[in-house]
Order: structure tokens, then sequence, then C-alpha cells
């Protein structure tokens, strides 16, 4: 290799300048509409908006069915064009009470939330002695004499990371750990929450239970509280805990996905998605997930929007019913898979600053995909993989050969908040959202208008 990196690297400067295509040019409109985001904060007066006149927005509640009016209005009022709601119906599951509490050796509460899907305790709560795994492996290794009629405890070594990708590896606690202790003959399961922080917040999120498995409740610890129980484990002396916890399924009922139009001036050029999701956990008001996302995507669009009238049509859409399973993007798929579209990307994952473009694109797109990472680069932002970009509510559509983009925010802090009651919007820093809103406008604003097929994505590179 560094023979082969040598040769090329004696080759004359001209011989080289001749083979490589020369480099789109770098509109200096689009500069200045990516620099005019930096100065302008309607990504954070949507995001206020929606948190302090709506609240939580859990999915398929009348609290989701207001937002979703809400941002109907919102988008119309903002000029877009074709603003409508897409209903579907899912199963519902709401929160009851939940105590947690040692009975002995050392009688104290702990601080607990219910598991989305969680099953139900009686009413006057479950009493059992605890037994207690460091991961979900340990869980699934153990014999089912050691964890039947139990409570189970799961711990993990979950630490921040820029990426995000520790919640995808440690995650597993709360989406295997349930089913894998159902069926295990476990009374129920505690687990430490899938977080970074050391307030006293748990953690919700959504587990669903595998084929069969009879639902158990299943609970998230705060990181002090797991932390507490661990350390009364470590005395030797068995540990009896007892859990109410009343969550009930409430049944099918409505969600929706909202969606709003810059028209192009092309139909057959295709669509450029972009979009969030509106849905929230029920403990916050869900600033950073993900009142922050679709904020930050309308702002850009909006923005591309009063710049003229772009090629594609660019459609902004906020997904329902995002995090109890991802029924607002299936509902999507089965209703718009079929329309072309030129390439989608969501923003899902806060509002802290953007630091890598990821794409997945053909071949022929290169050069685009790179004038987007030249336009990107002056705001601090790397050009990433070029084989792999994906998002949640997009997730079914991009799996499915749609070319996809990805802005990759700063996850550092990103699970310190999630899905806890601490998901406010004092966590928005509107610097950092204003980075975003720059990133995403010279994004959309070049995707937009670029005359060149972004697909078929190619094999990975
Ligand atoms: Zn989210």
């Amino acid at each position: 290799m560094k023979m082969l990196l040598f040769a090329v690297l004696a080759l004359p400067c001209l011989a080289a300048a001749q083979t490589a295509p020369p480099p789109l040019p770098l509109d200096p409109k689009i500069e200045r509409l990516r620099d005019a985001a930096l100065k302008d904060d309607l990504a954070y007066d949507i995001t206020e908006g929606l948190t302090t006149e709506i609240g939580q927005r859990l999915a398929g509640t009348e609290a989701e069915a207001r937002a979703r009016t809400w941002a109907v209005a919102r988008l119309k009022g903002l000029g877009f064009s074709n603003v409508h709601i897409e209903t579907f119906d899912m199963p519902v599951w709401v929160r009851g009470e939940e105590r947690a509490e040692i009975v002995a050796p050392f009688p104290q509460k702990l601080v607990i939330a219910a598991l989305g899907n969680s099953g139900a305790t009686p009413a006057a709560g479950l009493t059992g002695e605890v037994v207690a795994f460091d991961n979900v492996a340990d869980l699934e290794a153990a014999p089912d004499a050691r964890v039947r009629g139990k409570i189970v405890f799961v711990s993990h070594g979950m630490k921040p990371t820029q990426d995000g990708s520790s919640y995808g590896v440690f995650g597993a606690a709360r989406r295997q750990g349930p089913s894998i202790a159902s069926t295990k003959g476990a009374a129920a399961i505690v687990i430490r929450s899938i977080g970074t922080d050391y307030h006293r917040n748990p953690h919700t999120g959504v587990q669903a239970w595998a084929e069969g498995v009879r639902p158990i409740p299943a609970g998230a610890l705060s990181l002090p509280d797991a932390d507490q129980l661990q350390r009364i484990l470590k005395r030797g002396r068995p540990v009896t805990m007892r859990l109410v916890l009343t969550p009930r399924n409430i049944g099918k009922r409505q969600s929706g996905n909202v969606i709003a139009e810059v028209p192009g001036r092309d139909r057959n050029a295709g669509i450029v998605l972009v979009g969030g999701h509106l849905d929230s956990w029920d403990l916050g008001t869900g600033a950073i997930d993900d009142a922050a996302g679709v904020a930050i995507t309308t702002a850009a669009a909006k923005r591309v929007m009063q710049s003229g009238r772009p090629l594609r049509t660019i459609r902004v859409v906020w997904f329902g019913a995002e995090e109890v399973g991802l029924f607002g993007g299936l509902d999507y798929l089965a209703k718009h898979g079929a329309e072309k579209h030129a390439v989608i990307a969501e923003s899902d994952f806060g509002a802290d600053r953007v630091w890598k473009f990821d794409s997945k694109a053909s071949a022929g797109a290169q050069p685009t995909v790179d004038l987007i990472a030249r336009a990107l680069a002056p705001l601090g932002i790397g050009k990433g993989s070029t084989s792999e970009a994906s998002g949640s509510d997009i997730g079914p559509l991009s799996a499915s050969g749609v070319p996809t983009f990805a802005l990759r925010q700063d996850g550092t802090r990103y699970f310190d908040v999630h899905h806890t009651p601490d998901d406010t919007l004092d966590k928005i820093d509107p610097e950092q959202m204003r980075q975003n809103v720059a990133a995403w406008t010279a994004m959309i604003a070049i995707a937009a208008n670029a005359r060149v097929q972004f697909g078929p994505v190619a094999a990975a590179r």
C-alpha cells in the first residue's frame, strides 16, 4: 500500500488534475442561505411553541391529536402547501401508578418508571426476591431455576458516546431483557435505565414482547437507584423488593402523520423528504426528542422555500407514533412507498451540533455529495460514510433502497435526558440549534435543486 501511495504522490500535479473531474461550483446563494440561518431562531420558536402549548405527546392519545392540530396550523402559517394529516390506528399503552421499594434488608424507596408495554402488578403490588445480572447476556445464560418467580434486575455499562452508538449496544437490557426474563419465569424485571446521567430520573422507552411471551411488569430504575440497589446486593443478604406498576392497554386509538410541502417545478424529479417525529414519551415535554427534529427540518425547508421555487418538491413529515413502534414511518411507507423519493433525511437526535454528514446514494451523485460536504464544512461538519445513512421513521423507506442523507449530531449529552422527565426546552442550546438549521438548509437547497439522480443506491463502497 505504501508503495502505491508513493507512486500516486509522485505523479505530476497536472496529470492528477486532468484525471479528476472538476468539483461542482458552490453557488454563493447557497452560502448566503446557510449563513442567514445562523442568525434565525424559527426552529427554537417552533420547539418552544410545541413544548409549551402541547407538552408531552404520547402516541395515540388526545395530546398527540392536539399536537397534530397545532402542527397543521403552524405549517400553514409558515406558508407550506398541501398541509394535511394522514391518520392510522395503533394499539395504545398508558402508564399507571409506579412505585418501587426495598422491603428488606434495608427498607427504602427507589425511583422507577414502567417501560413501554410493561405488564401490570396487582393493584396492591408484587413482592419478590431480587436476582441480579451485570448484563443481559448473563441473564440469558442463567438457568431458569435461578430466575423463576423472582424480580430480575439487569444492569449494563453504557457511557456517553459522540455518535450515540452505546445506545444500540447497551439498549438490549431494555429491548430484550423483559422478554428473556418472562421466558425464564421471572415475576417482574427492573433494569438500570438506558441513560448516562446521574439525576434521579428513570429513562422509559419501548420494548416489545417476543412472540408468545407473557407480559410481566417491566420498569427502569434511575442510575443512582440502580447503583443503590447494587450496593445493597453487595452486602450479600437476600434482597426483597416490592413493585407497584399499573399500566394499561387501552386498545386501538388514532395517531397520524402531519405532512406539508414546498411544491417543486418538476413533479417527475422526485421528492426530497425531511422531518422528525411529533410524538414524544409522556414523562417530559419531548423537547430534544423530537420537537427539535421537526423544528430544525421545518425551519430549514421554510428557508429554502423563501429563496424561490425548488426543482424538486420538498416534503416535510412530522411522523406520529415513533416512540412506541415506528407506526408513523410504516404507515408512510404503506401510503407513499411507491412515489419517487429523490432523497430522504431525518433529524431525531436532539439539537446539539451536527459534526458529520453521512450519505447513501448512487455513484453518479458523488460530485453532488461532495458539493454538500463543501457547503457544510464551514459549519464544522466533516464528510462521513458514503454507504450508510438512515433514520428511525425513515428507516423502513431507507431500507427499501431509497437514497438517504444523515446529518449526525453530537450525542454526548443526549442520553442524559432522553426519555426522562428532564426532556424539556431548557436543554436546547439555541446556538447549536441554529447550526443544525444552517446545515439542513444547505443540504436541502442543494438536494432539491441538483439535476442529478441520487439513486439507485450503489453497493457498499
Ligand atoms: Zn426520537
